[in-house]
């Protein structure tokens, strides 16, 4: 089960018409076999009976390469079983997730039919510069039409975008970010790009032509991108690759971290706390913060704190049930609260 308790179901490479540079599906697939509707129902099963009430937020989720260039006959076949278990249990719908050019002809209106809900595009990046070096055979135009279809058919549309693609930048990352906040989504996922064995990126990686952001340049980046999406009120599914089993030790480079999300969130603590710092000037302050959020204010490993002593502020965080989420009440000695 996913987030929220969601049935994900994994629908691997079988669907892709190209091979984007960054992925190692083509590999994984065969590895694993593809999802049957028995399956689904199965899974489904499993999850209602643990969720008992909550099935109500769960969700069916196929995610995977491009779900809606599968084949169309088992492409259905596994939407059937989705809306079943949704008839039957009471899940709150179904989610897939697909390639912005996967999404022509009747497409839309059949998964309407089978009681979809939401549909989430790999946009990655909307320079298509960016998209053709990592071989994502779509352009930038494309997403944009697919999520104003996706809007107008009144699906939850949610985006997904990369970082540290090859041949981007941090200004391209942004860029991104502003034409997909443009087209008005409900949900997105920002996934920093790892080098994965037997991938396209692999190679340039190897022949020194393609370098992948440092943990700490993902950290940053993200770190200003998250407030934007967060700012337009969309809700960030996911911030970093999932922490599946696997990943940390295929990843031959790049910025996987187990807890990439509370990483960048502590990231974005310490930027918005030194702003506030810089205007009182260096010395010794208590910062009171929410008990939930008393390990992000600190830092992994107290890395906020260190990085604050070193700018010349001395800190102590205390935990207040009175101070709202995500912000912090700062005293400072001999003067109280500021
Ligand atoms: S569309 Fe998705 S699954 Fe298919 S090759 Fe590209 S990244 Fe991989």
């Amino acid at each position: 089960m996913g987030r929220r308790g969601n049935v994900a179901v994994f629908v691997p490479h079988v669907g892709c018409p190209c091979q984007c540079s960054f992925c190692d599906q083509r590999a994984i697939t065969g590895q694993a076999a593809p999802p049957t509707p028995e399956d689904v129902a199965r899974a489904a099963r499993t999850a209602a009976r643990s969720l008992g009430g909550g099935v109500r937020e769960a969700e069916i989720a196929f995610f995977g390469g491009s779900f809606t260039a599968i084949d169309r006959v088992y492409m259905e076949s596994l939407l059937q079983a989705g809306a079943m278990s949704v008839k039957e249990y009471g899940f709150s719908g179904i989610r897939v997730s697909t390639r912005p050019d996967a999404l022509g002809g009747d497409l839309l209106p059949l998964l309407r039919s089978y009681g979809v809900t939401a549909v989430e595009l790999g946009a990655q990046s909307m320079d298509d510069r960016v998209l053709a070096l990592n071989k994502r055979g779509h352009t930038a135009a494309q997403t944009e039409d697919a999520a104003r279809r996706v809007k107008a058919m009144g699906f939850e549309l949610g985006l997904q975008m990369m970082t540290g693609l090859y041949g981007d930048s941090d200004a391209g990352a942004l860029h991104t970010a502003e034409r997909l906040l443009a087209l008005s989504p409900d949900t997105a996922r920002i996934y920093p790009t790892v080098v994965l064995p037997g991938t396209e990126l692999a190679r340039l990686y190897s022949q020194g032509a393609y370098s992948p952001q440092t943990l700490e340049e993902a950290v940053a980046l993200c770190a200003r991108l998250l407030p934007l999406w967060e700012g337009a009120g969309v809700k960030l599914l996911r911030v970093g690759l999932h922490a599946e089993p696997g990943v940390e030790c295929r990843a031959l480079a790049g910025p996987y971290h187990p807890a990439f999300r509370q990483l960048v969130e502590s990231r974005i603590f310490l930027n918005r706390l030194l702003a506030e710092l810089e205007r009182l000037g260096p010395g010794q302050y208590e910062i009171h913060v929410k008990p939930s959020g008393l390990s992000t204010a600190q830092g992994q490993k107290k890395s906020n704190i260190k990085a604050l002593a070193l700018l010349g502020y001395q800190v102590i965080f205390m935990q207040d049930g009175s101070v709202g989420p995500g912000g912090c009440r700062i005293l400072q000695e001999g003067k109280g609260t500021i």
